[in-house]
């Protein structure tokens, strides 16, 4: 037999997934690649988003709707997941930000909390990891320590030396970023509203991105478009499974999936480690990885 491709994918809170690579997973899992969802926080200091599922019942039992949630979303993308245990930071608001709650996952010694991690690593064996770029992708602490924890854990992984106690060492061969929302497809999605008559809710936004030109926008570091615009439906089916967080009648489902079909069918990914020889651009995570396994 020959080995199965595998494909971790870390994500700082429940319904992170499904949002963020979610088709792209989906397809892989759908080609018969393991793709394992890594689950940082347990979510249980999001808010509810969605005005039909805010009530007090809710509210109190948080935790266990979201792992149902989960449960949920897990099953509809076709993927595995795993919770890491850490405690969801919240998200600080306010001027000045308040403190982090204490013994949150924001506040924690990267390399502390890698260990749950390395060790998801050695058991998985991922020859991929996915996660998010040193901004978090926006500025929640969970999202930032994701990405610390992230790098740490692929770092120390391989290594012998490192956390002896976590298990047979395992090097992940690539790394890549998630890579959400640039300038570039906002304004593709944002012509295919116009030119199919509809209202586009991004024109404020890219009004917005015209005041700060380059800033934030991460469009020129992408690496990697991943096909996978059959698979869309199955992201929002998966993230609408995350009833609490999303607001079914919300911004996310207002652009027709046969537009985002047409105008952007990929997701996109940044490069950013990768121990296998895949020159750039290229159109599959597994780009250099495949080759060097036997044939399936
Ligand atoms: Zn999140």
């Amino acid at each position: 037999m020959s080995e199965q491709l595998r494909l971790m994918a870390v994500h700082a809170h429940p319904d992170d997934e499904s949002s963020k690579g979610a088709a792209t997973m989906a397809r892989y899992a759908a080609e018969g690649v393991r793709v394992l969802v890594a689950t940082c926080t347990g979510g249980e200091r999001g808010s509810v988003l969605n005005p039909k599922m805010d009530r007090p019942e809710v509210q109190a039992d948080i935790t266990n709707i979201r792992r149902a949630e989960m449960a949920k979303a897990r099953e509809i993308l076709g993927v595995e997941q795993a919770w890491l245990g850490f405690v969801d930071s919240g998200l600080p608001e306010g001027d000045p930000l308040p403190p982090l709650p204490e013994g949150c996952f924001g506040l924690m010694d990267p390399v502390e909390a890698a260990v749950p991690l390395v060790e998801l690593m050695r058991e998985f064996r991922p020859h991929v990891v996915t996660t998010y770029d040193e901004t978090g992708g926006y500025p929640h602490p969970d999202h930032i320590m994701c990405h610390k924890v992230s790098m740490a854990a692929f770092e120390a992984a391989g290594d012998p030396e490192r956390y002896p106690e976590l298990g047979a060492p395992w090097q992940p061969l690539k790394l890549y970023y998630n890579s959400g929302w640039t300038r570039a497809r906002m304004l593709a999605l944002h012509e295919g509203m116009l030119a199919a008559g509809l209202e586009s809710p991004y024109a404020e936004m890219l009004e917005k991105a015209e005041d700060r030109p380059g800033r934030g926008d991460r469009g020129p570091r992408i690496t990697t478009r991943v096909e996978c615009g059959e698979y869309f439906k199955v992201r929002d089916d998966a993230l609408r499974a995350h009833a609490t967080q999303v607001d079914p009648d919300g911004f996310w489902f207002h652009i027709p999936l046969e537009i985002q079909q047409r105008v952007w069918p990929t997701e996109d990914f940044e490069l950013v480690r990768t121990l296998v020889d895949s020159p750039v651009p290229e159109s599959d995570l597994f780009a250099g990885i495949r080759e060097s396994l036997p044939a399936r």
